[in-house]
């Protein structure tokens, strides 16, 4: 006879958040982080395990480099060059520990500047999730479409 029998909590499964929420969630949390206040960016980089390998957020480069929230923004023609975003923080990040990137996805809280999405494409990303359609770059939106790379919304919940 068997020591155990299964019990289904119904209320369980209806409350449990899709991988797609719980990752932008993981994004939102990330961009908290963010030093550079111009824009409040994070981003999770995740594999086909769904396991993230990477995370990121706006903010000053190294280990010595005051943060715009210190010592204010660097800024020339409209714009602060003192910070790296926060894709290309989670591309640097993998570089550095040797963690592969290609066939993996990422979540970022804004849809990527033209800089960024050049680098996603190069890195191997498949898709990319963003929340808010801020300043979509119309050249970045070509070379994801000539590339086959999907970019989706989404909006989650909390
Ligand atoms: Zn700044
Ligand atoms: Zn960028």
């Amino acid at each position: 006879m068997k020591s155990y029998e299964y019990v289904k909590d119904e209320k369980s499964s209806r409350t449990r958040k899709s991988w797609d929420d719980y990752f932008m969630n993981l994004a939102e949390l990330a961009a908290k982080r963010s030093t550079c206040d111009r824009a409040h960016v994070g981003a999770i980089v995740v594999n086909q395990d769904h396991r993230i390998v990477a995370t990121g957020y706006n903010g000053s480069v190294g280990r010595k480099t005051p943060h715009c929230s210190d010592v204010g923004h660097a800024m020339r023609e409209g714009h602060c060059i003192a910070t790296q975003h926060a894709e290309l923080n989670c591309i640097s990040y993998c570089a550095k520990e040797g963690i592969p990137m290609g066939g993996c996805v990422i979540y970022v809280t804004h849809f990527p500047c033209l800089n960024c999405t050049k680098a996603l494409i190069q890195s191997g990303i498949t898709k990319i999730y963003y929340k808010e359609a801020y300043r979509v770059d119309d050249f970045a939106l070509h070379l994801l479409d000539i590339n086959g790379i999907d970019y989706i919304r989404v909006e989650p919940e909390d």
